[in-house]
């Protein structure tokens, strides 16, 4: 085996038992990312040398820990990570996937990458994504598509699509994304590999370039679901700088980790096997809940009756929030900024048209219009309304249910360009992940099979601050199969 194929833990392992040096692990995975990422197109930005660097610090943390060995190693010391654009790193450019933000360089670290470099980890790079994290693919991105290592011709899902092909491709062992309507969990399932997205307020977002607020949130993708806990772990701590970050401790999500799921109530929703679901992802998702019934879990029918709004409300609420948040980019203190201008209200407008792509301007112009005087009743605040019966909804089931299972999008990758000139056909690819954000619950999504020989997630929902719950049902599954150890050749 390859040193860039170990999971975090076993390299853990590894490092702990000296086996090892954390120098060549980066070094190996850094040998990786040249080899493969011409194909693969994952990073949009690589420090390598700045990531031998922290690896060669992971190794003196490493032998101080050797002759004082009275705290735990941590897991993630000496780990080579993969980092979405989205997230702030003091001196990296951290562009959105945006030419209005091609050159900005931000002076700080969000509060995600100090817990991570506290730890000892090693950032190799930011990695592709969606325009400011707008879409489905990837393919939105300002600079160039990333491909599904599955298939270099399909999209590896989106918003954090260059994360998860990273993971996917062995270009890292683990990384950080982010989830506004399903950004992390999507491209997840469309690569093979699990991605979490933590309950609203469980990580902090300072730091998190703001799409729509009341949403986002960070989120870890591992090779396996004791890689994303081991992640989580690392990173959900409550965050004076977040006024939405809840000061409530973390759990040990590592002692969730246990393969015993006998008793726990299981719920299927059934609008969550919407029309136009590809069959054969249907087939894998009710194989993987027949294996989750095998396991000792209760399996019953839900209804969550609202499920059919999610998406309409979604697009409402998060253009509203991102025509809001994204009104900074004025081309003045940061950022690109277009230079042959007649005026101020010219340089704003020059700006904005030159700086943005089509999606995103489509986003604030569809949110502008949500919170225009006279729409605003209509449009924004009958969103609200609806994202609270969503809420009641899963309220509703979870008095009854521990976790509740579906897929985690109607289909496997599409090809690249299939869907993006049709952005409703782009935004159906969320159908089944956005009602998660609505409601500020949490999610995982991991490998459950395969359709025309493409990765089929399943998704396992629980209630705000279920994380444990959610990992403990995906560990058992995980267990209990092989889907989440074949690899894509490349
Ligand atoms: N695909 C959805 C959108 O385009 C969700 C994106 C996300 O979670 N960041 O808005």
């Amino acid at each position: 085996m390859e040193l860039y194929e170990l999971t975090i833990h076993e390299a853990h392992d590894l490092l702990r038992k000296g086996e090892i040096p954390a120098i060549e692990l980066t070094q190996a995975v850094i040998e990786r990312i040249v080899e493969v990422d011409d194909q693969v197109k994952a990073y949009l930005t690589l420090t390598p040398e700045w990531a031998l660097e922290q690896a060669q610090q992971a190794d003196h943390r490493i032998a101080a820990w050797r002759k004082n060995p009275s705290n735990a190693l941590h897991p993630l010391t000496g780990i080579p990570l993969a980092i979405k654009d989205v997230i702030c790193v003091a001196g990296v450019p951290t562009t959105c996937g945006s030419n209005i933000l091609e050159d900005f360089i931000p002076p700080y670290d969000a509060t995600v990458i100090e817990h991570l470099r506290r730890r000892g980890a090693v950032i190799l790079g930011k990695t592709n994504m969606d325009e400011f994290a707008m879409g489905s693919s990837t393919e939105n991105s300002g600079f160039f598509p990333t491909h599904n290592p599955w298939g270099l011709s399909r999209v590896p899902g989106g918003s954090s699509g260059g994360s998860a092909a990273a993971i996917a491709a062995d270009e890292c062992l683990g990384a950080l994304g982010s989830d506004t309507g399903g950004s992390v969990r999507q491209p997840a399932a469309f690569c093979g590999v699990a991605g979490l997205k933590p309950t609203y307020g469980r990580v902090s977002r300072y730091g998190l370039v703001a799409f729509a607020s009341s949403l986002d949130q960070i989120g870890p993708f591992g090779k396996d679901v004791t890689d994303c806990a081991l992640i989580l772990q690392a990173i959900a701590h409550h965050d004076p700088r977040d006024s939405t970050s809840v000061d409530v401790p973390a759990p040990d999500y590592a002692q969730a980790l246990v393969p015993d799921i006998r008793g726990m109530r299981v719920g299927v929703p059934r609008e969550y096997f919407v029309e136009g679901m590809e069959p054969e992802v249907e087939a894998a998702v009710r194989a993987a809940i027949d294996k989750i019934a095998d396991l000792g879990a209760e399996v019953d029918e839900v209804s969550l009756p609202h499920t059919e709004y999610s998406l309409p409300a979604y697009y409402l609420l998060a253009p509203a929030e991102a025509s809001a948040n994204l009104a900074r980019y004025d081309g003045v203190k940061y950022g690109y900024s277009h230079s042959e201008v007649e005026d101020v209200w010219d340089a704003y407008r020059q700006t904005r048209q030159h700086g943005f792509g089509a999606e995103v301007k489509r986003r604030i112009m569809l949110g502008t219009y949500a919170l225009s005087a006279g729409y605003y009743d209509a449009y924004y605040l009958k969103a609200q309304k609806v994202r609270t019966l969503i809420k009641r909804d899963f309220d509703q089931a979870f008095r009854e249910f521990d976790v509740l299972l579906a897929p985690t999008s109607p289909t496997v990758a599409f090809k690249i360009g299939e869907k993006v000139d049709d952005p409703l056909q782009m935004y159906l690819s969320d159908v089944l992940t956005l009602s998660l954000n609505l409601a500020g619950i949490c999610g995982i999504s991991i490998p459950c099979g395969f359709a025309d020989g493409l990765p089929v997630g399943l998704q396992i929902m629980g209630d705000a601050f279920a994380e444990e719950v959610v990992l403990r049902v995906a560990y058992a599954y995980e267990q209990a199969t092989e889907w989440h150890k074949r690899k894509p050749v490349l």
